[in-house]
């Protein structure tokens, strides 16, 4: 019996969107993107808080082969994100093949017949030769279970859910978490509120943002001479590199750069901030890259204003009219803001159950042995699959990087195995055990376990205390290695 769609990708978003391209170059065109929001862009589209912008800079945080020339700043807002996903999808013939407001419950590799079945939520069943997950890495909202958070009467807005007719002005608001979503909310929220109290557990490394406009006539020229747009991602993109493989991945071997990033934030904050005492709280007591620091020039200043407060003391529990912290204090609001991020390591990984050869279900998997998946995208046991969202495989600070590596990695497995006049591929045990082995051991380098990331409370680290997300090796390696590892690290073979 012959699946429906030569693959089934679960996810729209710019993961999905580069897997969906590549497929059709390896004339995989009979593909079903199925996608649970009702619009396609991923992250993009469900986030549009106020502030919302990218935080690496445009031209690196874009395709390779699908330059804009059109970015308004270095650092482009959300909207302009949401814009860009839009047009590559239809360039690229992408639109026709998504399906909106789709829910994916869990995917099985149906030995007998070689392929995927994935179940749909509301009965549907879909099956395809090849199953790509790019259901992202933030995209389980986390809400904390706060004691009393029910019983609160006012408005409960979290950041994914922003409604964009919600008027901030006049109200006593809180926000709570100081991640790098909240780094560029605040400072908008500041300008409306009448009162704004930031609940700050962990405070976050926050180095000056060197954003611009990007005048008209440089956009022309982007547009009229793309080698400039290119000379300008090269730039860009070495420097982010050097920043993650000296400052980050090789912290022993170079501590002085990792901890001139820390210098250099503090003295950001230090020009920023006039109170002593606020900026001691809002001083990280951790190293530099342990969490994911961001980049701001409002952020700090906010804490100036008359308005806002920053409250350092943990919260207790909720009432109906507002946050009592561990002191016994209570602050009374009408409006509670989660700026609580994302559950990764519980429900992310995978975000959907997904069982393979010989009933392994892969959470369980994950979760009875170790995280783990050949260069971060194949896993043993599950054959046809590609989980694009696997640990080990954010590679570099863009997720662009990420996507167009295992783009490669795809066209290189997929290509071999069609040379071979075979349909099916599954990674070797081996070859999966050798590629988990040396990132355990190349972690042994990065400031995750070199420095001190103790109070650090990074989602970068899994529930074991292992630094499990991102590829320990430079974004160079992770691409030679995706057109070039051994081609025998897998097992081909035929449908019977
Ligand atoms: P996040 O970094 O996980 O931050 C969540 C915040 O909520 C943290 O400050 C956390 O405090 C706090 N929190 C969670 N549970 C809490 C509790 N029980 N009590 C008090 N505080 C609690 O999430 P995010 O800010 O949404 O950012 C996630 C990632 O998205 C970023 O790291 C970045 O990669 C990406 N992002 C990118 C952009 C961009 O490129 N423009 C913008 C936004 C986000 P603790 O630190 O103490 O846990």
């Amino acid at each position: 019996m012959a699946p429906q769609y030569d693959a089934v990708v679960i996810g729209a978003g710019f993961g999905g969107m580069g897997a969906g391209i590549e497929l059709d170059r390896l004339g995989l065109s009979n593909f079903v993107i199925l996608e649970r929001e009702d619009d396609l862009g991923g992250t993009w589209h469900v986030n549009h808080y106020p502030g919302l912008a990218v935080d690496i800079a445009s031209v690196t945080y874009s395709y390779s082969f699908e330059p804009n020339p059109y970015w308004t700043r270095l650092f482009a807002p959300g909207k302009e994100l949401k814009k860009y996903a839009a047009h590559v999808a239809d360039k690229y013939g992408l639109r026709r093949r998504m399906r909106f407001g789709t829910v994916v419950d869990g995917a099985r590799w149906d030995e007998e017949h070689q392929h995927w079945v994935v179940s749909i939520a509301g009965g549907e069943t879909v099956t395809g030769r090849y199953l790509l997950t790019a259901t992202g890495f933030l995209s389980q909202p986390y809400t904390p279970p706060f004691p009393g958070i029910d019983s609160f009467a006012g408005k409960i807005i979290h950041t994914t859910a922003w409604e964009d007719d919600f008027d901030l002005s006049g109200r006593k608001a809180a926000i709570i978490g100081t991640g790098a979503t909240a780094v560029q909310l605040i400072p908008e929220a500041a300008k409306k509120t009448k009162e704004l109290t930031v609940f700050q557990r962990t405070p976050i490394w926050v180095v000056p943002k060197i954003d611009t406009a990007i005048p008209a006539p440089v956009q022309k020229l982007f547009a009229r001479v793309p080698a400039t747009q290119k000379a300008a991602r090269l730039v860009n993109t070495s420097m982010l590199e050097a920043l993650m493989v000296v400052g980050v991945l090789h912290f022993k071997q170079a501590k002085p750069l990792n901890m001139a990033a820390g210098v250099l934030a503090k003295a950001h904050l230090r020009a920023q901030v006039r109170d002593k005492e606020i900026r001691k709280q809002l001083t990280p007591h951790y190293d530099f890259g342990c969490k994911r620091p961001t980049f701001s020039n409002q952020y700090f200043k906010t804490f100036n204003q008359p308005n806002v407060r920053l409250e350092t003391n943990s919260i207790d529990h909720i009432e109906a009219d507002g946050i009592v912290t561990a002191d016994g204090n209570k602050t009374e609001i009408d409006t509670l803001i989660l700026a609580t991020g994302f559950n990764l390591w519980d429900v992310n990984f995978p975000a959907i159950e997904i069982i393979g050869r010989d009933g392994v279900n892969l959470g369980k998997f994950w979760r009875d042995n170790r995280f783990q998946a050949y260069e971060g995208i194949t896993v043993p046991k599950f054959p046809n699959f590609l989980s694009l969202n696997s640990p080990y495989s954010y590679s570099g600070l863009s997720y662009f990087t990420t996507i167009e590596a295992q783009m490669k990695h795809m066209g290189r497995l997929l290509g071999e195995m069609f040379r071979r006049g075979e349909t099916t591929f599954e990674v070797t045990e081996q070859a999966n055990t050798r590629f988990l082995d040396r990132v355990t051991e190349k972690l042994g380098s990065s400031v995750f376990y070199g420095g001190d990331c103790a109070t650090a409370r990074s989602y970068y680290f899994n529930q074991h205390g292992e630094a499990a997300l991102l590829r320990p090796t430079s974004t160079v390696n992770a691409h030679r290695e995706a057109v070039s590892f051994p081609l025998d690290d897998y097992t081909y073979g035929k449908i019977a």
